[in-house]
């Protein structure tokens, strides 16, 4: 799996664009918003790109 659409969870501040990332898929599907939201990329994602 890899690079996935960015989207950001509410009330979160670094946006997730990696299937991988636990901390991305642990936002609750209420929660989820497409797009970056004009914030960071999340640092686990950037991790899993580096592997
Ligand atoms: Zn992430």
């Amino acid at each position: 799996m890899g690079r996935v659409a960015a989207y950001h969870g509410k009330n979160r501040d670094v946006y997730h664009n990696h299937s991988d990332c636990w901390d991305g898929n642990n936002i609750e599907k209420r929660n989820l918003v497409k797009g970056t939201g004009g914030k960071k990329q999340c640092s686990t994602c950037a991790n899993l790109f580096k592997k």
